[in-house]
């Protein structure tokens, strides 16, 4: 296990010199923490910080949304914990724009943002606010109705707290499928986020980079496109036929 790890990380390194061609990425945290912790996939404030400075440095641009092929860096944040709220004077100085996705059952449980947070949090323009389905259940394990639903309850939850159309949807633990993909265009999704690593694509479903344990030189790597080469290992895991 430790040996693919490494196997893993040197595969990054070697690849990045090869794809470098700044591609805009989408990257994805569970939450950051200064001193208090909500969950063991927290990212510490410093390491988030570090990663930041190396986006700009490297030319990049971190937006809410990305446009253009090249040159632009979405960050996305999974599950709705508190530390986005604990850290949120050092994300709206630094003009710091993040995708938090929401378990919308998770609302207002110990270490997840409550109501009121959220409500906050919505009106800073550097937050956009999307779903990660209401019970963050396998969506590929669930019936067509099931999943639906599901979706569907998170979907209006969050419109009727934000007031804004929910256009995004993010697949627990990544599993997905052209059923799930059809079942959420149903529902009214446009962006579907996977956790399958690799350059941004046009097309409906995003790939993304988990990166919040990454260190200075790996962070690099996968932000000159190092990873991309695992995507077709991920899909081949996480893409259900
Ligand atoms: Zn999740």
């Amino acid at each position: 296990m430790i040996f693919l790890k490494y196997f893993k990380k040197l595969l990054i390194q070697i690849s990045s010199l090869f794809y470098f061609n700044k591609r805009s990425k989408v990257i994805f945290y569970h939450d950051i923490h200064d001193l208090i912790s909500h969950t063991h996939m927290s990212t510490p404030i410093d390491l988030f910080k570090e990663h930041v400075s190396i986006i700009r440095n490297q030319g990049y641009e971190i937006v809410n949304n990305i446009t253009s092929e090249y040159g632009q860096i979405e960050i996305c944040f999974d599950d709705g914990f508190q530390g986005i709220y604990d850290n949120i004077d050092y994300l709206k100085k630094n003009n710091i724009f993040i995708n938090l996705f929401i378990i919308t059952s998770n609302i207002n449980k110990k270490g997840f943002l409550n109501n009121k947070q959220l409500e906050e949090l919505i009106n800073l323009n550097v937050i956009t606010i999307s779903s990660h389905t209401h019970q963050h259940k396998i969506a590929t394990s669930q019936s067509y109705i099931n999943f639906k639903n599901d979706i569907i309850i998170s979907k209006n939850y969050l419109q009727n707290l934000t007031n804004i159309k929910i256009n995004s949807l993010c697949y627990p633990l990544g599993y997905y499928s052209h059923k799930t993909n059809n079942i959420a265009k149903e529902v009214g999704f446009q962006k579907l986020y996977t956790c399958v690593p690799g350059f941004y694509s046009r097309n409906n479903t995003k790939n993304r980079s988990l990166v919040q344990f990454s260190q200075r030189s790996e962070f690099k790597a996968i932000l000159n496109g190092g990873d991309h080469i695992l995507s077709f290992w991920y899909k081949f895991k996480y893409f259900k036929r």
